[in-house]
């Protein structure tokens, strides 16, 4: 096909555009008209969904750890509904200690690290909470006492073994099993077995009930 041809089809096409647009014209400002509407609303969910994200991070999550904080514990298991489940509570062991030792930020990067070596070993519905300084709860869903205590043991021996930048630091854990709501007697108990483990010479795992 010679140069002349292409031409002659390439001025087809623009003229077929052109028939369309005048028959067409008003339909097409439609279409664009729509789509772009389209467009503006899609990206207003976008960024109503990211700001609502942002909020949800600073009213619900510690900001060192990126673990869920109290406020949001409470609410999830107001919500949650009736089954059983499993609550794991984990304390570092002298801590203090830690922190006197190789300073505050160490501390600090010990704290973050751990969340991340937590959140591999549990799924990723079940929630990590920073429960106080170097205190978290876990709440395992629809997990019962037999493996809740597996799962804590294997929390215990990980962090036993893992090497936070050449310093070695182990945890003590309570686990208690809860029926249909978690209760704030629940709470109690899991703090007695954390404690039991505290008393029975830290870094282990125990469950009273
Ligand atoms: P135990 O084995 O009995 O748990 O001893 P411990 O020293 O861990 O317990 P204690 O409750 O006396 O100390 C907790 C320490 O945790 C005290 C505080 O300096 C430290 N801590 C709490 N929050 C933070 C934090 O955000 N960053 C750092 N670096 N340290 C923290
Ligand atoms: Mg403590
Ligand atoms: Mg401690």
């Amino acid at each position: 096909m010679g140069w002349n041809n292409y031409y002659l089809k390439i001025q087809d096409i623009l003229v077929f555009i052109q028939n369309l647009i005048d028959k067409y014209g008003e339909n097409i400002k439609i279409i664009q008209i729509s789509i772009f509407l389209l467009l503006v609303t899609l990206i207003t969910i976008l960024i109503i969904y990211k700001f609502k994200k942002l909020l949800e991070n600073y009213a619900y999550k510690d900001p060192l750890t990126d673990a869920y904080n109290r406020r949001y514990f409470f609410e999830k298991i107001k919500k949650l509904p009736k089954s059983t489940n499993s609550l794991i509570m984990i304390d570092i062991d002298h801590f203090k200690l830690i922190n006197d030792t190789y300073g505050h930020e160490m501390g600090d990067y010990i704290l973050k690290e751990l969340i991340k070596l937590i959140k591999v070993l549990v799924r990723k519905n079940d929630v990590i909470v920073r429960w106080g300084g170097e205190e978290f709860i876990i709440l395992l869903k629809n997990v019962d006492r037999n493996k809740a205590v597996k799962i804590a043991e294997k929390i215990r021996k990980k962090i036993e073994s893992y090497n936070f930048k050449g310093i070695k630091i182990t945890a003590s854990f309570g686990v208690k099993e809860t029926k249909d709501n978690i209760t704030t007697d629940d709470l109690k108990i899991l703090d007695q077995a954390l404690y039991l483990s505290k008393t029975k010479g830290r870094n282990q795992v125990n469950i009273l009930y």
